[in-house]
């Protein structure tokens, strides 16, 4: 049908027909599909070109599907089956419906604290759950943070423009907010850059200079620290709208971020509480070692306070 036509078709691929594409990365192209058996709902499949790759990356590959297959847990998107042909190797996995964090956070602007709360705490449910399993992601951003159903929240004040981002459109197409409704599930995706390190600290520089840690920048060893550090990028940008570390300039950007320069701009900072400003501080601590671990993180009185009431409601 029309449908298919529009899709490329890949070998091995038969049970599942691709839908639509939901993301694209360096090796890899994501889409929505349909199982043709109807056994299965609909998935993502995360379809990566082995046939462009080098070696190096062939092995992250290996260690992205080796890495997947043991994680079971709730905020992280599942991993149902894996294809692998002599070009390609299809990854099927759960469907995140919402799409990406970034995604939202374009569209209101930024979040409340409540709903700023309510993801991260997911996503910290990730973290813990693979730092308590020797895993290292290295990879938290927005894009990589997905929904199973789509955040709406009204938006507020305009998010402050970007050097070097003058000239982009800043969309009207703000999302209304809906009778309290659509706060869905947060899941973790892309492993392709986590690696198992239990105990050993690593010293490859990967991942998104904005969200990178001090350490990472600097190339020394890293370890669960990196994954903090980007916890706090993230949890900056939901609740300003805004990440804390940026420049077109990546030369100025690295030197920003090894000194941790950020600040809690006025006014975009002006009405987020003293927890949720003391909270991020301790994420974006340039010391690796003086940073909150995911346990500090979750114990701490910001997370905590709504917690009691909002955990027992979900
Ligand atoms: P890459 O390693 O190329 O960044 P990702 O695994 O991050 O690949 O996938 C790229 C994009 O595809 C994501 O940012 C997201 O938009 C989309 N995507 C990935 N996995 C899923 C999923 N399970 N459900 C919905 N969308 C997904
Ligand atoms: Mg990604």
């Amino acid at each position: 049908n029309g449908m298919d036509s529009k899709m490329p078709s890949y070998p091995g691929l038969d049970r599942w027909q691709l839908l639509d594409l939901l993301g694209t990365g360096a090796f890899s192209h994501v889409y929505r599909a349909s199982d043709r058996e109807g056994k299965m709902g609909e998935v993502a499949i995360k379809v990566m070109k082995k046939y462009e790759m080098k070696e190096p990356h062939k092995a992250n590959l290996q260690k992205e599907i080796q890495i997947m297959r043991q994680l079971d847990h709730n905020n992280i998107s599942r991993l149902i089956d894996v294809i692998e042909t002599n070009q390609y190797c299809h990854i099927v996995l759960e469907l995140c419906t919402g799409g990406e964090l970034f995604n939202q956070l374009v569209k209101l602007t930024y979040l409340s604290e409540d709903l700023s709360r309510h993801v991260i705490l997911q996503v910290a449910q990730a973290v813990l759950y693979l730092h308590q399993t020797g895993i290292v992601h290295r990879d938290i951003k927005p894009e990589n943070i997905l929904f199973n159903s789509i955040p709406v929240e009204p938006s507020k004040t305009p998010k402050p423009t970007l050097p070097g981002e003058e000239n982009k459109v800043d969309e009207g197409d703000f999302v209304p907010g809906v009778g309290g409704g659509g706060i869905g599930e947060v899941k973790l995706a892309d492993f392709g850059l986590s690696k198992i390190i239990a105990g050993a600290p690593t010293a490859t520089p990967c991942g998104t200079m904005s969200y990178a840690a001090p350490e990472i920048v600097r190339d020394e060893k890293y370890t669960t620290g990196v994954d903090m550090w980007a916890l706090g990028c993230v949890l900056y940008t939901l609740l300003a709208g805004y990440p804390p570390f940026y420049d077109p300039n990546t030369k100025v950007l690295m030197k920003k971020v090894s000194t941790g320069d950020y600040a809690f701009d006025s006014p975009w900072w002006n009405d987020i509480s003293k927890d949720a400003k003391d909270i991020v501080s301790k994420l974006l601590t340039v010391e690796s070692d003086k940073r909150l671990t995911i346990e500090e993180f979750i114990n701490h009185p910001w997370i905590q306070k709504a917690s009691k009431t909002t955990l027992e409601t979900e």
